[in-house]
């Protein structure tokens, strides 16, 4: 949805006195006893201006926009009940997990209540304590199909004393507020508790940070990180879509990550983030990513996900526009706002080249399947999907922002440096708003190439539907910008080291085994405890006695499985010591230099 001018708004205001909007749906939030965990909600729907069923269906979303997996949220719901107009009870059947039928008979109002246990923080769902609530809207609020498109008012009524409501919600009263529909507040968190705020302006477009937990206080440095990447990134699209913003930040041991929304944030992260510099800027680069998707996914998104189906899975083969062209960006524009040096931006996408290039899953699923199957791979807690998820396929984060890299240095290299991945970022956004019925694949590939000059099918059917190798192709678009890609042969300076394929956690466990190596064909299995090396006791040595070994070694490991002790032989195999790289060539052109300094917005280091 785009702002309207002011000029058409205020002549509709004078043609047709509108009124302002009637909330059809109300809810109202209780918090009498938050150390407990839980939450009192009312949701009153108000069905008197619609030609409603005399039984209607309530539902609770099974998933929450932004996490494609199915949580089955209506499993911690209770004490639930319905009333009609007079307050007098209504009956209500449960038909299915997440959905239940109330008999309103004639009463235009169902009030429909119910409390729910939210200790659900790290899917940044719902959480509540003697602190804070945290309140993800499709994680609490229940709604109706017949209203869903209607106004919607929130109250927050009993809160304790000296709490206060953080939210992208319109505030209409000191604990109001009010949105156009329930998608918006599905899309809306509400942060209420002690929570630090800081408000600032960028471009005059009001943003406000609200922190629960602990952290350093460097209000300062918040406002200049968070404005420069505000500013990167209006730049790219033109405009900020909303009138105002909120970042929520959750800090606390064992947080991590964030979620995009309609016009907020919640960014999670650990007390001990904000001492270390490095953290700091991976920080930023989820708050980057985050406020990226406020254009790219909560104001254009792929056809699949177009209008939340909240019910069930919603499919998409386009999960690698929406997280990895996203993720991309996240990266790209932290040299654009001065916070990586051109060397650190280098170093962080090679690293990502580096981690794709060593998942075996890269030759076994696209990005268009790994983004069809985001609810029952990528995303999944399965206990059989983590351990064998990077040789199953490939994160369509991970080769979604490798691939657009290669998509903008494409369009570049082809639109002799005039075009740009941004330019069909800020076309899909201007094409495909929000209301609508989303883009398709097909709508991706004519937009790059009308900034391509010709279409680029054999690179979608290489890299977006089929598993074609990325290095050489990857390699040879850098050369544009002066960059080259290093292989671990060449950085590793002709250096070999033993290869066993697991990765090893410091209490000797295994927690991950690569297909392609040694160890997996022995039968060494992720969960394996090892007791010993060669006949070496490993626990907390075990990683420096397995990087003791040279290529060619006979390894015995003795592990325990279960109650059991199993010995298990392999040969180490060989592989270079060193690590896929970028690098800025020797002796750079003036073109070259031009050109990097156009992408990135930072001169290309001297190498
Ligand atoms: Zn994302």
């Amino acid at each position: 949805m785009r702002a309207r001018s002011v000029w058409q708004v205020s002549l509709l205001a004078m043609l047709f006195l509108v009124p302002s909007a009637i909330a059809q749906t109300r809810y109202t939030i209780d918090l009498p006893e938050p150390q407990t965990q839980m939450v009192t909600i009312t949701a009153s729907f108000d069905l008197s201006d619609i030609d409603a069923p005399d039984e209607i269906a309530i539902h609770l979303p099974v998933w929450r926009p932004g996490l494609y997996l199915v949580l089955d949220q209506a499993g911690t719901m209770r004490d639930i009940a319905a009333t009609d107009n007079a307050g007098d009870p209504l009956p209500i059947r449960k038909t299915a997990k997440s959905t239940w039928r109330v008999e309103r008979g004639d009463s235009s109002i169902v009030n429909f209540s119910y409390r729910i246990y939210a200790n659900s923080i790290r899917n940044r769902t719902r959480h509540v304590d003697a602190t804070h609530a945290f309140l993800s809207g499709s994680s609490v609020f229940v709604y109706n199909e017949l209203l869903r498109d209607m106004p919607v008012r929130v109250d927050v009524g009993e809160m304790p004393d000296g709490w206060r409501v953080a939210t992208g919600l319109r505030r209409t009263g000191p604990q109001s507020f009010e949105c156009d529909n329930y998608d918006i507040l599905v899309d809306s968190p509400l942060e209420i508790g002690i929570h630090d705020l800081i408000e600032f302006d960028v471009n005059k477009v009001p943003h406000e940070v609200a922190i629960w937990g602990r952290w350093d206080g460097n209000a300062d440095r918040i406002v200049e990180t968070f404005t420069a990447l505000g500013e990167v990134q209006q730049d790219i699209f033109g405009e900020f879509p909303y009138d105002r913003y909120v970042y929520i930040i959750h800090s606390a041991e064992g947080l991590g990550g964030g979620t995009e929304h309609y016009n907020s944030t919640v960014c999670s992260t650990e007390p001990t983030m904000w001492l270390d510099d490095d953290r700091w800027d991976r920080f930023l680069s989820l708050i980057a990513h985050e406020l990226f998707h406020v254009w790219n996914v909560k104001r254009f998104r792929p056809a699949g996900i177009a209008r939340y189906d909240y019910l069930r899975e919603n499919y998409t083969e386009l999960l690698w526009v929406a997280e990895g062209t996203t993720s991309y960006y996240d990266e790209l524009s932290l040299p654009r706002a001065g916070i990586l040096t051109a060397d650190e931006f280098l170093e962080w996408v090679g690293r990502n080249v580096n981690t794709h290039m060593n998942q075996p899953g890269r030759h076994i699923e696209s990005l268009e399947d790994s983004s069809f199957d985001a609810w029952i791979k990528h995303f999944h807690r399965g206990p059989d999907r983590t351990p064998d998820r990077h040789n199953q396929g490939e994160s369509f984060y991970r080769k979604g922002a490798i691939v657009s890299m290669m998509l903008d240095l494409e369009i570049r290299r082809r639109s002799a440096g005039t075009r740009s991945l941004d330019n069909v970022m800020r076309t899909l956004y201007e094409r495909y708003p929000l209301g609508g019925d989303g883009f398709a694949s097909a709508d991706v590939r004519s937009v790059v190439a009308e900034f391509a000059g010709e279409p680029m099918d054999e690179f979608f059917r290489s890299y977006v539907a089929g598993v074609e190798p990325v290095e050489d192709h990857l390699d040879n678009l850098l050369a544009d910008v002066g960059l080259r890609l290093v292989a671990p042969e060449e950085s590793a300076d002709g250096e070999v080291e033993a290869f066993t394929g697991m990765s090893v956690s410091s209490d000797g466990s295994v927690r991950r085994i690569r297909s392609d190596g040694p160890a997996y064909a022995a039968g060494v299995l992720a969960g394996d405890q090892i007791i010993a090396v060669n006949n070496l006791r490993g626990r907390a040595d075990t990683n420096t006695r397995l990087d003791a070994l040279d290529p060619g070694d006979e390894v015995t490991l003795w592990v325990m499985r279960r109650d059991e002790l199993h010995e298990l032989a392999f040969i180490a195999s060989s592989r270079p010591a060193g690590d896929w790289e970028l690098r800025p060539v020797d002796e750079p052109t003036r073109a070259q230099r031009l050109a990097f300094e156009a992408w990135a917005g930072t001169p290309l280091p001297v190498q």
